[in-house]
Order: structure tokens, then C-alpha cells, then sequence
């Protein structure tokens, strides 16, 4: 069972535990409970081995292809958190009939992760400590300490703890060997370079032994076999004396922006050696502050509710958001499956801009505007792409991977089970909206921030290279623009023609293309020569300005219905019911191939849903209402990015109690008790999605035509949220409650939000109720 509740005093709600060991479900807290600081993370593994376990450790950044016919992803490195006990001569690990008192614990708020537990053997008792974090203050830095007490009588522990270079992503190997050692006799060391990409990785491990809290001086049997290097230590220890096994690790790549020259008398292992001489705890609470800094005293969200799982939920997810993001450089980006596992290999999709985008623009802008100028630096890749498909301009890859590579969607998944025939994926190809969406990070970055130096910079050349990808993307027909053949954001229909979210982004996308331009015509017209030079958009703004105009946008019909797309209302319909009720997602897949879905009216996940979300200022409530009556029927919810789109909207429309419901759904996509959702990694998007939940859909905070909205609409459980937000680089202090909601500007302008539908002007250091 997962457990919420576990936490008191400063821990109340950040304790995510499990209450009973369960080897056939290790993968579910492997992934909620990775740990990691945006460079690096480790899954929540166990020390010792089962067959099931998947000891997976990501670097960001350094992408690889391991050999023919596969597509570039984050390779598994060394793993180096395993080790294994032998006690008594038995090898250790759990299993129903030999552990009891079970709890694994990850502490969201100090990032350490610990699992206590008896153990049993046939004649003696131990009583296990196994603590661990990897390092917020020192982004390389990985410690474990394990703690075992023999209870009844003494015993024989030996320890084989190194570093393991067999990792692989599901049996395919990206690293090749080049040096395995140790140094000083305790360090063991290994370099490897990734086989296609020539990343070279430095991995480091050593360890210090105590009983009793007095450290031993030894030195360990050093021991080898292929791909791995261990440290033998063998352990008589006396009833009652605590051994502890503290284990110091390093990772480092020559992909780093602060490369240590490891290729030289290695300066790896020295720095690592400094560490250990600050010790476990010490070198924890140095992690527990930056962690504070960085996160939980920064970017606080507060929430007074009668259920306590609202707050548990949004501290889970901001501490995912945290170890996910490598906000230390711009030439990396968030994962679908953030850095937690092996799923979508580690790219970037839609997910960054249009989920957890906001939740950085809102509260940590400089993040944000990192996570963009990574779109900025896979511009070539984006016009490679275009002009590989006969366009123009940026046609940003749906997946991405190194900013330059490129489109990296695979173009086979899986294969047929009876014929062997690869299953294709056409994603990479006519999934679309990617382009408009990128464009629109940069609008809201824009909105919040009226970060110039960021527009000009980056900002501009992206609306207006996307602007360029759509203008040569539409087909003429009766009089208007189409774009037809794509896949829009409910990926249940393929081959769609003018899918609703797709063109009304392009449209708003080449307008927004053509406001900068007329603004920088008046402003700055020695930029936007500049921009001209180097991507001619004068020979082409007024065909995009005619182009917009004149773009097929579907509009609400008797029924207030918007169509989805050109086919989605004449599509069969079928009785969904049980695939609505399953608790698995995707269960409409073991009764229909992808071509017969596409062919029934039912959707994967929200579409014009998003459309709402995003311009919601369009359309009056009584038509999103007709629209989220009618496709949240066909809607099975089996994308993580669905539940929290259409829970903000049913807050928005007041469907308040079913907005709630689908909030908590949306926060127990992982961390509820289903036990394989996120075997492969937890679901990136949804941790943006439960964020938006609560600072969009309860607090109310939305920009509307460029213009901040404070509008709270609290549901019946909670009393109050308090967070801190930038605003045009004015920290704001925002109180929301029931009835009324205080603003604090905590900066050194005056900044004018509309709080309730009414502009109020707050001076600096000043605060307004309302
Ligand atoms: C969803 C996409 C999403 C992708 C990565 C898919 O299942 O349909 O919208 O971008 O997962 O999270
Ligand atoms: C997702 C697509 C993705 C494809 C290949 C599918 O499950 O829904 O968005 O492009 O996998 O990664």
C-alpha cells in the first residue's frame, strides 16, 4: 500500500510511503520514488537484487543511439546504489515469509529516501536502516548509508558494494569500458564512453565502515568480474552493535558545463574523497538546504483543506518537477518521463510547453526561460525537419532529444504479436500542434515576464519561424486555408483534417507572428532588419498576415458543438463504459488495433479541452460546457495529460464537484495504489497538470489577452492557498481564500493584476485585499 499520512510536525505532508514489501511490484516506488537534482537521478531501487528490479540511473543530456535501427535515448550509466550482503553466508534479500515492520519512505522535503525493516533468518534477527539521497548542493554527489543490528546473537555480513557497468535499457548497451580501478586502494573507478555519442562518464564509489558510530580503518578486498568493480568487506559484528555501510558515489560526463578533468591523475576521486570527509549527514543537510532554497522556501503552495491529500499531492509533484528539470543548461530539457525512467527514452514532447511550462513561467521564470532556449537551440533542427517535408520556417520535432538532432520520434513501436509487422508511428510525421505549441511558451514566458532581452534574443525568431512553418503548411480549398492529415492532441484519431486545436493555434501562432512584427517595425526596426537578414520574414509577413485571415477555424454549431475535427462527429459510437471504468489505461488496445480506434468515436485524452485551457477568454461558458458534456463522454482518459485539463475546466464552468473528483484523479495517477501505471516512469505531464489544478483552476491565476487574472474559485474542501508567483519580475505573495484573496507585491514595482474581474494597481511593497 502507498501511504500518505505518514509524515508530522515540519514532515506533515511530504512522507510518501510504502507500509509492506511487495517484490512484484517494485517498479511502481522504483519510479515515484527516484531521487535526483535535474543533472542526474536514480530510481528508488532496492540495494539488493530481484529479478524485477530495474536499477536505473539517467544523466540528463547525454543521448545516445546504441546501435542500428534504434533512435536516440538517455542510456541506463553505471548503477552504483546496488550492493550485496551476505549474512551468515546466505545471500540477503526480502521476501514474504523473512521481513516484517516494512516501511520505505522518500521524504519530499529533504529528499532522502529510507526503508526500515526487520529481518529474519532462521536462528538471528536484524534490524535494517537503509538511508540515501542524491545531492541538491553538489549535482554529482549520491551517498547511502545502510544500517544493520544483529539482534540475537552475532554474525558473519560481508559486503560487495562497487560499481555495476552491466546497466543497459532493456539489453541494449550504450557505454563502452575504457578504465576500471581503484585508486588508493578504496576508490573504485570507472570511465566509459557512450558508444555513438562519445560521451565520456566518470563514475566514482567508496565507502566507510562503522560500528557502533566509530569508524573502522580498512581496506577492502578489491574484487572484479566483467563489467563490474566491488569492494569486499567482511564483517563480524556482536549482538547489539550497529554496522553501518555508508557509500559515497560520483557521476560525472565531459557533456558537463562544470567538466572536472577526469582524463587527468583523476580529479574525480579527490573530490569525492572531500566528501567523505564531511560525512553522511553532514552532506545531507548541506542537500536539505539547497533543497530549500532552491524549492520549498522559494516556490511555496500552501493549502488549507479539509483533505489533506491535496497538499501531499502538489508537494509530490513539485518535488518531481524539481529532480526532473536541468535547469543547469540550456541545451537539456524535461523527459515525458522526467529523468525517472526508461520510458520515451528520455525526450521531449508537448508535455514541456503546454503542462509544465506555466508552473516554472508562474513561480521560477529563469527556469522557464531555460526550458525555452532549448526550443531556441533545436531551431535547426527544426528547419531541417521543415525543409526535409518540403516547408518552410521551424517545424519542431514532436520528440526531441539533443536540440539539434532534430525530430527523434521512433518510427516503429513495437510489433504485431501474430505477424511480426513492426507497428509504425506516424507521430514524428503529422503530429503538428508541437510547432504552434513551442510558439505559445514563448507568448506566455512573454506575457509574464516581458523579458525583452529574452525576445529579442530567442523569443522572436521562433514565432516567427513557426509562423513560416505553418503559412507554407496550409492547403487552399473553397476559399479558405486547411491543415489537413494530422494527428491533433487526442492521438485516438489519426489522419484528421483541420483538427480544431491545431488550426486555431496556427492561426492565433501567425498573428501573433505578425503583432511582432508590427512591433518591432515601430520599436526597434534595427532588430527586426536583423531578424530579416537571417530568416527573410519581410518577403513573407503579409501573405502570413492574408494566410491567418483566411485560416478554416471550426466555430460552435445549433448544439454549441465545436468539431473536434472534420470526421470525429460521424465516427461510430460504441459503449465504453467498461474501458471508461478499467483500471489500467489503454484497455480499449486488447479489444481494437490502432486503425479501428481511429475510427470510433472515442478519445485518448482532452483536445478542444486545451484549446479552452489555453484561450479560454473565446468562448462563453455555456459553450465549453456543451463541449466538455459532449467529448468528456467519448474521452477514456488514457493519456496523463487529460484529467488535469479537464478538471481546471470544470472548475472554470462550474462543475465544481466534478472538476474535484477529477483533480484527485489526476494526482493519484502515480501515486495511487495501482501498481504497474508507472512500471517505465512517472508520468512528467501530470505533475504540471495537478500544479495548473491548483494555481489555475482553484486559485484562479490566468493570463487572459496579456493581462494577469487572480480570480480564485476554491472548492468546498479547501479554505486557502498561499503561493508566491513573478509577475513582469515582481514577486507577488498571493493569499487566496474563499471569499476574498490578498496580493502582496514583494518587489520594487508597481504591477497592475486583475484580481475578481477589477484591475487594481499594487505598489511596491504593498498589498490589496479584494
Ligand atoms: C500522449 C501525448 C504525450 C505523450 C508523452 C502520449 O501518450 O498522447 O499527448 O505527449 O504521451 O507524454
Ligand atoms: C505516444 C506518441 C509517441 C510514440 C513513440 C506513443 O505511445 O502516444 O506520442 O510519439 O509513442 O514514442
Amino acid at each position: 500500500m502507498i501511504v500518505y499520512d505518514k509524515g508530522v510536525e515540519e514532515f506533515e505532508n511530504f512522507l510518501l510511503s510504502e507500509d509492506s514489501f511487495d517484490e512484484m511490484s517494485l517498479g511502481k516506488t522504483e519510479s515515484i520514488m527516484c531521487q535526483g537534482n535535474g543533472y542526474m537521478c536514480i530510481r528508488g531501487y532496492a540495494e539488493e537484487a530481484y529479478p524485477k528490479k530495474v536499477a536505473t540511473t539517467l544523466i540528463a543530456g547525454t543521448f545516445n543511439i546504441a546501435m542500428e535501427n534504434e533512435v536516440t535515448e538517455l542510456p541506463n550509466i553505471s548503477d552504483a546504489f546496488s550492493m550485496e550482503l551476505l549474512i551468515d553466508g546466505k545471500r540477503f534479500f526480502l521476501a514474504e515469509n523473512n521481513v516484517e515492520n516494512y516501511s520505505k519512505i522518500l521524504n519530499l522535503k529533504t529528499g532522502e529516501l529510507t526503508r526500515t525493516f526487520a529481518y529474519k533468518t532462521e536462528e538471528n534477527e536484524f534490524r535494517f536502516v537503509m538511508r540515501r539521497f542524491v545531492s541538491a548542493a553538489d549535482v554529482h554527489i549520491a551517498v547511502s548509508r545502510v544500517e544493520i543490528t544483529a539482534m540475537k546473537k552475532a554474525a558473519q555480513i560481508v559486503v560487495l558494494s562497487g560499481i555495476d557497468n552491466r546497466a543497459t535499457n532493456s539489453g541494449e548497451c550504450h557505454l563502452i569500458e575504457n578504465v576500471r580501478r581503484f585508486y588508493e586502494k578504496k576508490f573504485a573507478y570507472t570511465h566509459l564512453v557512450t558508444n555513438q555519442s562519445k560521451i565520456d562518464i566518470y563514475v566514482n564509489a567508496s565507502h566507510k565502515i562503522f560500528v557502533d558510530d566509530a569508524e573502522l580503518d580498512l581496506v577492502p578486498a578489491p574484487k572484479m568480474s566483467r563489467r563490474t568493480i566491488s569492494a569486499q568487506y567482511n564483517l563480524d559484528v556482536a549482538a547489539g552493535s550497529v554496522v553501518a555501510i555508508e557509500k559515497y558515489i560520483s557521476y560525472y560526463t565531459s557533456n558537463d558545463a562544470d567538466e572536472v578533468r577526469c582524463d587527468e591523475p583523476c580529479a574525480s576521486y579527490k573530490i569525492l574523497a572531500q566528501k567523505m570527509a564531511v560525512g553522511y549527514f553532514e552532506l545531507l543537510e548541506e542537500s536539505v538546504e539547497v533543497l530549500a532554497a532552491k524549492l520549498w522556501e522559494r516556490d511555496y503552495i500552501k493549502i488549507t483543506s479539509s483533505e489533506a491529500i491535496a497538499q501531499l499531492g502538489i508537494n509530490y509533484a513539485m518535488y518531481h518537477m524539481f529532480v526532473m528539470t536541468p535547469s543547469h543548461d540550456n541545451r537539456m530539457n524535461i523527459g515525458a518521463k522526467g529523468l525517472s525512467g526508461e520510458g520515451y527514452k528520455g525526450h521531449t514532447f508537448w508535455d514541456t510547453e503546454v503542462f509544465l511550462l506555466p508552473r516554472f513561467i508562474v513561480q521560477n521564470p529563469a527556469v522557464a526561460r531555460k526550458l525555452l532556449e532549448y526550443r531556441y537551440l533545436g531551431l535547426e533542427g527544426a528547419r531541417r525537419k521543415a525543409e526535409e517535408n518540403g516547408f518552410e520556417g521551424a517545424m519542431f520535432p514532436w520528440e526531441a532529444a539533443n536540440p539539434k538532432d532534430g525530430e527523434v520520434t521512433p518510427k516503429y513501436n513495437g510489433v504485431d504479436v501474430y505477424t511480426g509487422d513492426q507497428l509504425k508511428v506516424i507521430t514524428g510525421d503529422i503530429e503538428i500542434h508541437i510547432v504552434a505549441d513551442v510558439a505559445y511558451g514563448v507568448y506566455l514566458y512573454n506575457n509574464f515576464t516581458a523579458d525583452q532581452e529574452f525576445m529579442n534574443s530567442y523569443g522572436y525568431e521562433i514565432i516567427m519561424e513557426t509562423a513560416k512553418f505553418w503559412n507554407s503548411r496550409l492547403e487552399y480549398a473553397d476559399g479558405k486555408y486547411h491543415i489537413n492529415d494530422v494527428i491533433g492532441p487526442d492521438e485516438y484519431t489519426e489522419h484528421v483534417d483541420d483538427n480544431a486545436y491545431t488550426n486555431y493555434l496556427a492561426k492565433w501562432n501567425m498573428e501573433y507572428a505578425c503583432r511582432s512584427y508590427n512591433d518591432l517595425l515601430a520599436k526597434d526596426p534595427e532588430l527586426l532588419a536583423r531578424l530579416d537578414e537571417k530568416i527573410s520574414i519581410g518577403a513573407v509577413i503579409e501573405t502570413i498576415r492574408e494566410r491567418a485571415e483566411r485560416i478554416y477555424v471550426p466555430v460552435p454549431d445549433a448544439e454549441l458543438i465545436i468539431d473536434q475535427d472534420r470526421t470525429y462527429r460521424s465516427l461510430e459510437e460504441i459503449d465504453l463504459t467498461k474501458y471508461r471504468q478499467a483500471e489500467l489505461v489503454a484497455s480499449i488496445a486488447k479489444d481494437y488495433g490502432m486503425e479501428q480506434i481511429s475510427k470510433l468515436k472515442v478519445s485518448k485524452q482532452a483536445d478542444i479541452m486545451v484549446l479552452f485551457l489555453l484561450f479560454g477568454e473565446r468562448w462563453a461558458d455555456e459553450i465549453k460546457k456543451a463541449n466538455f458534456d459532449y467529448y468528456e463522454a467519448f474521452c477514456l482518459h488514457d493519456s496523463s495529460l487529460s484529467l488535469s485539463t479537464y478538471a481546471v475546466l470544470a472548475n472554470d464552468i462550474g462543475y465544481e464537484r466534478y472538476g474535484y473528483e477529477l483533480f484527485k484523479r489526476a494526482l493519484l495517477i502515480d501515486i495511487g495504489q495501482e501498481k504497474h501505471s508507472c512500471d517505465e516512469g512517472v508520468h512528467a505531464a501530470s505533475y504540471g497538470g495537478v500544479w495548473q489544478c491548483i494555481i489555475y483552476g482553484f486559485a484562479g491565476v490566468r493570463m487572459i489577452g496579456e493581462k494577469l487574472h487572480i480570480n480564485p474559485r476554491l472548492p468546498a474542501e479547501m479554505e486557502k492557498i498561499e503561493f508566491n508567483m513573478y509577475y513582469l519580475g515582481q514577486k507577488l505573495c498571493v493569499k487566496a481564500s474563499k471569499d476574498t484573496v490578498v496580493v502582496a507585491n514583494m518587489g520594487e514595482r508597481a504591477v497592475a493584476v486583475i484580481i475578481k474581474n477589477r484591475e487594481i494597481e499594487i505598489a511596491a511593497n504593498a498589498a490589496v485585499e479584494a
